[in-house]
């Protein structure tokens, strides 16, 4: 079965009167997070409404769909997904009618059981529209036996594992929900007299929201009106944050995990500029995701930081093209070298992960056809050996080129003059923690769950 719920952003308003403008306005700021649909579901108290469609949040919404999201609740989503499933129903909010009303339910994060989860459901009479974890969810919590959906949900949560910060919706209130690991990221904040919950709180400085705090590995919320959102501890917290968000995932002015994103990046490029360091003229960042860590490197090296490369911004991420030959292409569009600064310079070139090499690749390439007399590729993460099961994209094991090459055979494959990446200790001393409250699974194959 695919999963096709990873690395998206997820949002929750409670009690707000312009609740369908605030997410989309938060979507936009979580756009990064996955570009591939995007969907709002709202509540009016009486009925749900749900509008969803493949694209980014600009193209699926305008002020007119946006005034038929009635009501003071909503929740929505971006998806990011392989590219060539594009059956619209893979998009969220699910909406689903059972015997208590309606709901809605949002997703960030991969379930691990959900073949088996889906299997045993199918065995016992349940039709599914689409291929996504989620669905999962809204059978568990309309077969449940219990009451209330208060404790459906749980009950529903603790059928399921894996990786997943959800945010539900019915008809009045609203539901917030992490693992007990807390993969993915989830933070809490007020706007106005109402609540929000989001992916990343890139989306709380934008609709002016002030952060509360994270929600809580293993925390259910429930928001009802007129009271404070309620803590139900559905399991104890055994921190497992991934790593990744600060590596790549997140954006730079996030605080995700109680840290902010940028700084976290930062100490990355300083800590690979202490440990490894090469002679060169300039430290030139692969925009956007290398920016804040080659500001790092070159910081605590004293060489001069130069954008040397410019970004096209018109062009969606490289990562998600099937074919190897779509993404070649689309890395030269997407990234062009300053010639003049280039030409007979010593580069020292930071970027935050090698994945299958490609774009590695094609950069050293390119800034030597632009004249460079040396490339030094730098890359502020550990080399990534093993798959994400829990959410973020990664190709399988065999396209992983770090868990089939040496530093020595990526260093050639890529054809830079020398090749250096962090390691995981300097990795958790720049995100000032012990391996034990972070995930780094896609860097060390331990699995968590
Ligand atoms: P590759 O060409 O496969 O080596 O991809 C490496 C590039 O993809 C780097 O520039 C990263 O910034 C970016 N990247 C790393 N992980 C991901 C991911 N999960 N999704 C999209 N892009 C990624």
């Amino acid at each position: 079965m695919r999963s096709l719920n990873e690395k998206c952003a997820v949002i929750g308003i409670f009690d707000h009167t312009e609740a369908s403008k605030l997410a989309y306005f938060s979507l936009h700021a979580m756009q990064h997070r996955g570009q591939e649909a995007a969907g709002i579901s709202t509540s009016d108290g009486e009925k749900l409404y749900t509008i969803k469609d493949r694209g980014l949040v600009t193209q699926v919404f305008d002020t007119q769909k946006l005034n038929t999201l009635k009501g003071n609740m909503a929740i929505g989503h971006t998806r990011y997904s392989t590219a060539g499933d594009d059956s619209i129903l893979d998009a969220q909010p699910v909406f689903a009618r059972y015997d208590l009303g309606e709901m809605a339910i949002v997703h960030n994060g991969n379930l691990t059981n959900a073949k088996e989860v889906r299997d045993a459901l199918i065995k016992k009479g349940a039709i599914f529209q689409t291929f996504m974890d989620t669905e999962n969810l809204i059978h568990l919590i309309a077969k449940s036996d219990q009451l209330h959906l208060t404790d459906r949900i749980i009950d529903a949560v603790k059928k399921i594992e894996g990786a997943y910060s959800l945010v539900f919706l019915s008809r009045s209130k609203m539901f917030a929900m992490r693992d007990r690991f807390g993969f993915r990221p989830l933070s809490l904040g007020r706007v106005g007299d109402g609540y929000v919950v989001a992916s990343e709180t890139c989306a709380f400085d934008l609709i002016g929201a002030e952060f509360i705090r994270d929600v809580e590995p293993g925390e259910l919320l429930i928001f009802e009106k007129g009271k404070a959102p309620q803590s139900i501890k559905v399991y104890e917290p055994t921190p497992k944050h991934c790593i990744f968000e600060y590596v790549y995932f997140a954006r730079p002015d996030s605080n995700v995990y109680n840290q902010n994103v940028y700084s976290m990046r930062k100490a990355m490029g300083k800590e690979l500029a202490l440990a490894k360091p090469v002679e060169a003229d300039m430290v030139v960042p692969v925009p956007d995701g290398g920016v804040p860590a080659a500001i790092g490197y070159a910081q605590a090296s004293g060489i001069p930081y130069e954008m040397a490369i410019m970004r096209n911004h018109y062009i969606g991420r490289t990562f998600i093209e099937p074919t190897q030959e779509m993404r070649d292409l689309k890395v030269k569009m997407k990234l062009s070298p300053i010639n003049d600064l280039i030409r007979g310079k010593r580069l020292i070139v930071v970027d935050d992960s090698i994945v299958r090499g490609t774009t590695s690749r094609r950069i050293v390439r390119m800034l030597k056809e632009a004249g460079a007399s040396e490339v030094h590729m730098r890359i502020s993460s550990p080399p990534t050996t093993d798959p994400c099961f829990y959410g973020v994209d990664t190709p399988d094991k065999d396209k992983l080129i770090a868990s089939n090459m040496t530093n020595e055979e990526i260093c050639a494959f890529i054809e830079a003059d020398s090749l250096a990446y962090l390691s995981n200790d300097a990795l958790l001393r720049s995100v000032n923690a012990g391996d034990d409250k972070y995930c780094t699974a896609c860097f060390t194959g331990k699995y968590i769950v």
